[in-house]
């Protein structure tokens, strides 16, 4: 069922009439031989719609030779119904499909429903219906009526949409519309895309710019594909170096994809793009309506939306003429998928740009030490650009030890960090406080007995959002409110919120400083591009004056009156013992650090830590970047860990505990026994339980030179489980949760 990488393309498949190999989408069954009406002229790469038993359903006609071939007499064939009126999916676009299929251990389907991720877009071209709010209000009115006219003020969407908006059922929309509540738009769905001009407002680039954008000008040139490691200093103009690169594939006429890690970072992105090219590009993320969609996915698959910029799932966009990939913030652990197909967007970039023939960017600060590994053994090229753009310096770090320069109890900020606010307050310049916390408290407990608020359905505890009133699971969703009293001994206003998060970080400064303008950015308030874009425009003019974030916003943004940035727990991240703990801490801190000081004045960044001793902190501090990914490199050579070694996660779930259990047993028991090969577990995942699931977990350590997915596949593929039992693999994993 799902193709091994060595089978030879084009082998030899009997023929005896028109037959093609079909890829299903919506069923996890393989593929299927349908056969060719006379005259449809379907070829590897077209979409086709065919019958499976009483239904009809789209699929891909795929290349001969990927799936081994399974005989169906020609007379048992049932016909292909209809070939979709779109560009056949390009010959690198599906051996991209093949290898992460392969690689990561899924379908075809699930990769190709993430190509097709648009159903809309197969439709006949010309006009969708949406609705939108007219002044008119129903006669009759129900809490229903009233929670949706309420949600949709200025919305206009599909009427599923409009629903799942409002949290009502399309029943209710539908009502509204009958009434006059809503009226209906025709939304042209075929609009073209302006076009970004290469010489709009090109910048001059200093010297250090100028030499690393001719580097990826020259490989586009030559149509080569190479994969450049774009290893620049925050403020260094990064985003100005791979523009010079944008506009010379656009002069080349080719499409170019840009991947930010944050919807949020998307509003000043295209900003940017504007000044620079004059025109805005398209984009492409999970926020977007159904016919936004359905534009982009056309236009892209037509070649006129020249620049798309979006989040990972834009990879598997069907471009026509595509010619260059940017990963921006490369390093960003968000670009790998969590759910679904498990692939991580940034490797995914460079077996695309291996496929079709085309440069691939990555673009960080902090480059993630399995890329700069890649370059030290020349299979990237690195492009330094050592220092900050024009006047602006890097900023200077300091650590704050905590034992000594210790907050006032019950607090966080320590004397010296409230100090250096304090100074950017009468300065009437910006800070950034960073901690990597939502809400208020990251544990609520009742003094009187020491009960603690868990979720019911994950092994993880509640989280106090005082802002809205809710106690709230980062991992399921699941809310409640405060109670009055303690569930377990009931004794009343005994609950106590445990550690600081960013909404309580907030309060004590708001009670030391009433008069400043505090602003908390995280994923709760900035949670489309146009709340981020109003952020964005907030800081700039100057009506914030301290931001208190998660990593959200260390990242990206480029605010030049922003001097102070104060990390309140550096220690925060290295705990756990995550195999990248470490690097990541370095990363995010480096990150934050870069926020600073970016325009004229001069930045200062203090790290609080209850060690300052720690290699982490005193690579930061002491500027030796380096050094650090030396040390760390060194580290994961000697325990074999990525990039030297490999590793994938095995995770059973099952909402019956001894079925987990058992089915985790029975894997662990048909372990394959193979040279540099170990298998560890099965042991409970720490989130042993998640959204109701139990969870049970292997651990698979291999060689690098080991057929790791071979080995699991048959491995796997050879066992048998009950219906209620999940199984996932997650090759090269980086969440050990
Ligand atoms: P990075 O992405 O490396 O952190 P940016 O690309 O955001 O850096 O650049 C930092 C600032 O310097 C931005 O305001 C950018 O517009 C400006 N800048 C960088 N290079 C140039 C240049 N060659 N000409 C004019 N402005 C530049
Ligand atoms: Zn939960």
């Amino acid at each position: 069922m799902i193709a091994t990488g060595d089978v030879p393309l084009g082998a030899p498949y009997s023929r005896l009439m028109n037959r093609v190999r079909v890829v299903l989408l919506t069923q996890v069954i393989g593929p299927l031989d349908y056969k060719l009406p006379d005259g449809m002229d379907a070829k590897p790469g077209s979409i086709v719609i065919v019958p499976l038993g009483p239904r009809k359903l789209t699929g891909v006609v795929w290349d001969e030779g990927v799936f081994p071939d399974e005989p169906v007499e020609d007379k048992r064939l049932r016909a292909v119904l209809e070939l979709v009126d779109t560009p056949p999916l390009r010959d690198g676009l599906r051996r991209l499909v093949d290898w992460v299929a392969d690689y990561y251990l899924s379908s075809h389907a699930g990769v190709l429903r993430m190509v097709l991720s648009s159903s809309a877009a197969l439709a006949p071209k010309g006009t969708v219906t949406e609705y939108r709010r007219t002044d008119d209000e129903p006669t009759r009115m129900t809490p229903q009526r009233a929670a949706a006219l309420d949600a949709l003020e200025d919305a206009q969407g599909l009427v599923r949409e409009l629903a799942a908006e409002a949290g009502v059922s399309d029943a209710v929309i539908r009502g509204l519309i009958k009434v006059g509540a809503f009226e209906p738009v025709e939304v042209t769905i075929d609009d073209p895309f302006p076009v970004p001009q290469p010489d709009f407002a090109a910048p001059v680039l200093n010297e250090e710019q100028a030499a690393a954008a001719t580097e990826i000008c020259s490989t586009l040139d030559e149509g080569s594909s190479d994969v450049f490691l774009l290893d620049g200093v925050t403020g260094s103009g990064k985003t100005e170096t791979y523009f010079e690169a944008v506009a010379k594939a656009l002069e080349l006429g080719k499409q170019v994809l840009v991947l930010l890690p944050e919807i949020a970072l998307t509003q000043p992105f295209l900003s940017r793009f504007e000044a620079r090219f004059g025109v805005a590009p398209a984009t492409w993320h999970s926020g977007m309506r159904a016919t936004e969609r359905r534009r982009v996915w056309r236009k892209i698959a037509s070649g006129e939306a020249q620049v798309v910029v979006g989040a990972r799932s834009a990879l598997f966009m069907p471009f026509a003429n595509p010619g260059l990939i940017i990963v921006d913030e490369a390093h960003e652990i968000s670009f790998k998928q969590e759910d679904g197909v498990r692939y991580h967007a940034r490797d995914v970039a460079v077996m695309r740009g291996k496929f079709e023939g085309f440069p691939v960017v990555l673009a960080s600060a902090t480059p993630a030490l399995e890329s700069r590994h890649m370059a030290r053994i020349g299979r990237y090229k690195t492009l330094e650009i050592p220092s900050r753009f024009g006047a602006a310096k890097l900023p200077s770090l300091a650590a704050i030890d905590l034992t000594e320069d210790a907050p006032a109890r019950g607090q966080w900020i320590a004397p010296t960090l409230m100090k250096a606010l304090e100074e950017r307050l009468d300065r009437g310049e910006q800070s950034l406080l960073f901690l990597n916390r939502r809400g208020y408290a990251p544990l609520t407990l009742c003094r009187t007995c020491g009960h603690r608020f868990e979720c019911p359905n994950c092994t993880s505890w509640m989280v106090e959002h005082r802002l809205v009133r809710r106690l709230a699971c980062h991992h399921c969703g699941h809310v409640m409110p405060p109670p009055d009293a303690c569930p377990e001994c009931e004794e009343e206003d005994s609950l106590v919120a445990c550690g600081p998060g960013v909404e309580r970080i907030r309060d004590e400064v708001a009670a030391i400083f009433p008069e400043a303008r505090i602003f908390v950015a995280t994923s709760d308030t900035l949670w489309s591009p146009a709340k981020a874009a109003d952020f964005v425009a907030q800081v700039e003019n100057k009506a914030i004056d301290i931001i208190v974030g998660t990593q959200l916003v260390t990242k990206g943004y480029h605010f030049p009156e922003l001097t102070l940035v104060g990390v309140i727990d550096a220690d925060l991240g290295l705990e756990g013992g995550d195999l990248r703990a470490a690097e990541r801490t370095f990363q995010q801190i480096m990150q934050a650090a870069g926020r600073a000081g970016r325009g004229e004045k001069p930045g200062e960044v203090y790290i609080q830590t209850r060690s300052p001793e720690h290699p982490v902190i005193s690579a930061l501090v002491k500027g030796e970047r380096d050094e650090f990914y030396d040390a760390e490199t060194e580290q994961r050579k000697a325990a074999g860990a990525p990039p030297f070694g490999r590793f994938a996660a095995i995770i059973i779930s099952s909402e019956d505990q001894a079925e987990a259990i058992e089915a985790s047993r029975s894997i662990g028991a048909s372990a394959p026994e193979a040279d540099g090969l170990y298998v560890y577990g099965p042991a409970p995942a720490p989130l042993a339980m998640l959204r109701g699931r139990h969870r049970q977990r292997l651990l698979v350590h291999a060689r690098r030179d080991t057929e790791l997915q071979a080995i699991i596949r048959d491995w796997l593929g050879d066992l048998e489980f009950p219906r209620g039992v999940r199984v996932g693999v997650d090759v090269d994993p980086y969440s050990f949760l």
